[in-house]
């Protein structure tokens, strides 16, 4: 299948051409004839699969071959992406200004964690195509901001993980306000019968997709687990990272707090590294990520609700620093590697209370995952690590090339490259350590949700 095949406008192909797509990704290959026929649609797709497309394509081409009904009266919200996450929100945004830059149509995104205020006037000054997250979607239902009456077509994305997180009472509600008679696309990367049953109430008749992508994924990571006590965590995570020769690497912890902890734990060893999560401001999360995705920073340190819908095609390692809760959680994590045909590490770090923790996830992959001895010497800190520099809020240090973190093993072996890695040992933890703030590059990343015309 080419992406010729599926009869796209001119329009939509130059912008396929401008991303440099050539064919289009087995879920692309089968859900674009689909939805552009107008037909309801099951996905089951991971992030990765180029699923952000598979959708985004056909709305933009219904949308733009039916024309605007409302014409001569204003615009009117036609399709609505409802999606888990800001960031996810923000990348979907992205990629809609991408596809469908060559369209008439105006797109914006509305979630939580900013002001209200940019949103509001995007939504004023018109727009056919909205990306929501379900909290703040329903805040503006209920401010009679957002009108959702003349919906067209409906997409739901990464399905389970809103119902993980508890929006399953928002999404029932916002279902209330949109037309029935609309196309649904639903996306979900695992289907449990919550999801299943949800599905089920949404579309008519669909056709089911079901990619084996997550598979072939995990066929080409490499997935073990080291066995270290809780309070050695933070150091053993140092002698890894010392010990490999990553790229870039994304550590999960279950907390918040102990997403900072770590950060913290790394940069006292000249370990370049931010953390994502709920507590930070959009602006901090947004240049962060841009930071991950420019290499400029070099481990991110991630809660799951952040990180999800991460889609950064160079991260070698994934690090479970704490085991998740949620053995599912364990297969998102760990698909953040192997992006784009990649191969990548999965570690887990796994305290003797956390073992259920770990025979739950081997049962959902349905495999033994081996327990490792580390490679590198390791030797555990004696000191508690409370003697740490208070991290200030949003720090950037300033990266100088070519040098490389804590004694790796095969220095400037490819996958490492050259400018990833912070100036090293010219701070030490008592004193007070200067940052200085990278530019983000601009374009790429959201800027709080606010509608961004095309060319603006
Ligand atoms: P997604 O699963 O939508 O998050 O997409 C994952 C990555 O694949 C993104 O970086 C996309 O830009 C990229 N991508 C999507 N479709 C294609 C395609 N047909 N060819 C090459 N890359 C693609």
């Amino acid at each position: 299948m080419k992406f010729e095949d599926f009869g796209l406008s001119t329009a939509i192909m130059q912008a396929i051409a401008t991303k440099g797509y050539v064919t289009p990704t087995p879920i692309q290959s089968q859900a674009i004839p689909v939805a552009i026929r107008g037909e309801d649609l099951l996905g089951s797709a991971e992030t990765g699969s180029g699923k952000t497309a598979a959708f985004a394509i056909p709305v933009l081409h219904n949308l733009t071959e039916k024309g605007n009904p409302a014409k001569g009266q204003g615009r009117r919200i036609r399709a609505l992406v409802i999606a888990p996450t800001r960031e996810l929100s923000s990348q979907i945004l992205d990629s809609f200004y991408a596809y469908g830059a060559n369209t008439p149509l105006k797109f914006a995104a509305i979630y939580g964690g900013v002001p209200q205020s940019g949103q509001e006037r995007a939504l004023r000054n018109g727009a056919d195509v909205v990306i929501a997250t379900p909290g703040r979607l329903m805040d503006l239902i209920n401010q009679r901001i957002v009108d959702l009456g003349h919906i067209e077509i409906l997409v739901l994305d990464e399905a389970d993980r809103m119902l993980d997180m508890g929006f399953l009472p928002d999404i029932r509600k916002i279902m209330s306000y949109i037309p029935k008679a609309r196309q649904t696309l639903f996306f979900s990367a695992t289907m449990p019968r919550n999801v299943q049953v949800l599905a089920d109430t949404l579309l008519n008749n669909p056709a089911r997709i079901n990619v084996e992508q997550p598979k072939g994924t995990a066929d080409r990571i490499e997935q073990s687990v080291f066995m270290v006590s809780q309070k050695d965590k933070g150091s053993f995570l140092v002698s890894y990272l010392g010990s490999e020769s990553f790229n870039s690497a994304i550590v999960f912890t279950r907390t918040r707090h102990g997403a900072d902890k770590v950060v913290m734990r790394l940069r006292r060893a000249k370990i370049y590294a931010e953390a994502i999560h709920g507590d930070k401001s959009q602006s901090a999360r947004q240049r962060t990520l841009d930071g991950f995705r420019n290499r400029q920073v070099n481990v991110l340190v991630a809660t799951d609700i952040a990180a999800r819908g991460i889609d950064v095609d160079h991260i070698t390692h994934v690090v479970n620093f704490d085991l998740p809760r949620e053995a599912d959680t364990y297969v998102h994590r760990i698909g953040r590697t192997a992006r784009a045909g990649a191969k990548g590490k999965a570690v887990s770090f796994c305290d003797s209370s956390e073992r259920s923790l770990l025979r739950a996830i081997e049962k959902m992959v349905n495999k033994k995952l081996p327990v490792v001895q580390p490679k590198f010497e390791f030797v555990p800190e004696a000191a508690p690590e409370k003697s740490e520099a208070p991290m200030r809020s949003e720090p950037y240090r300033k990266v100088t090339p070519s040098r490389q973190v804590a004694a790796p093993r095969s220095s400037g072996s490819s996958g490492s490259a050259p400018g990833d890695y912070p100036r090293r040992g010219s701070k030490n933890k008592s004193q007070k350590t200067k940052y200085n703030k990278f530019k983000s590059s601009g374009g790429g990343g959201g800027n709080g949700g606010g509608h961004r015309s095309s060319g603006d």
